[in-house]
């Protein structure tokens, strides 16, 4: 699944092809994915010119006057940008192209999405404010911007009985950080993801908020990507080289202590950690 260093480097791969660009046409190749496309999104946004691009968790946002794009990956989608006239292959199901500029051709920015999990739907700007919308009101603070702190999670957390891996997955505090992120955190924080959310400590949760900042960052710089079929912008495998301290290595001894990494189920997602190096 796409986790928030993928959207955001795809959002920073597309960013460059259609920030500022009129649309010429978008091409719906059915009805919808998650949830049915919006069918009017050739007429809304032919001859509308793309002001920027934005990211609000794992929605990518494409901006105009009259309202924004949301677009989501889902479980398996990725966006290319290709040049027009090359035809669709399968479950290639939404292009939006943008006429050319600065010597460069008109683009296409093309969604792929085998397992049909994704989305791309349209808030209007006359509905009202973006963050006002159903799918991004409940969503807590972006893990990259300031708003986040180990003092947020502190104070978000103490009525919380259920893990601190739970709590930092459940998105209402804190967004995008995902089941990969959130164990390797926990590693590099030296907190044992079964403790109670509420019975860490606020010199922890510090701890822990400057390790997602850390870890995302540098999922974002190496062009993360988890996802086996994930796809950069360019056309080549986005496949994620990053070392894991714990993620994925069930039995295999722990880079820093050598004990086995031990694999647990919480909330039904795999949960890897080093009962040494974390309490
Ligand atoms: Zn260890």
């Amino acid at each position: 699944m796409p986790e928030l260093p993928e959207v955001e480097v795809t959002r920073r791969g597309v960013a460059p092809h259609v920030e500022g660009r009129t649309v010429r046409n978008v091409v719906l190749r059915r009805e919808g994915l998650r949830w049915p496309f919006p069918a009017a999104l050739p007429q809304l946004l032919a001859g509308r010119k793309v002001l920027s691009t934005g990211r609000r968790g794992k929605y990518l946002l494409v901006h105009f006057e009259h309202g924004t794009l949301i677009i989501h990956l889902g479980m398996s989608g990725h966006l290319r940008v290709m040049d027009t006239g090359l035809e669709a292959e399968k479950h290639d199901h939404f292009d939006l192209e943008v006429e050319g500029q600065d010597g460069q051709g008109p683009q296409v920015l093309r969604m792929k999405d085998p397992r049909r999990f994704g989305a791309v739907l349209w808030h209007d700007a006359a509905d009202g404010e973006l963050e006002h919308h159903v799918l991004l009101r409940e969503l807590g603070v972006e893990p990259l911007e300031s708003g986040f702190s180990g003092k947020l999670l502190y104070d978000q957390t103490r009525q919380r009985s259920v893990s601190v891996k739970q709590a930092l997955m459940a998105g209402d505090i804190v967004v995008g950080v995902g089941n990969i992120y959130a164990s390797e955190s926990l590693f590099r924080a030296g907190i044992n993801p079964k403790t109670p959310a509420k019975r860490i400590s606020l010199a922890r949760y510090e701890k822990l908020a400057q390790a997602v900042r850390e870890i995302l960052a540098e999922a974002i710089v190496q062009g993360g990507s988890t996802l086996r079929d994930f796809i950069s912008v360019n056309g080549q495998s986005g496949y994620f080289q990053q070392t894991y301290f714990v993620y994925d290595r069930a039995g295999v001894p722990c880079r820093v202590c050598a004990a086995p990494i031990r694999q647990i189920k919480q909330g039904q997602r795999s949960t890897f950690y080093c009962v040494n190096c974390q309490k």
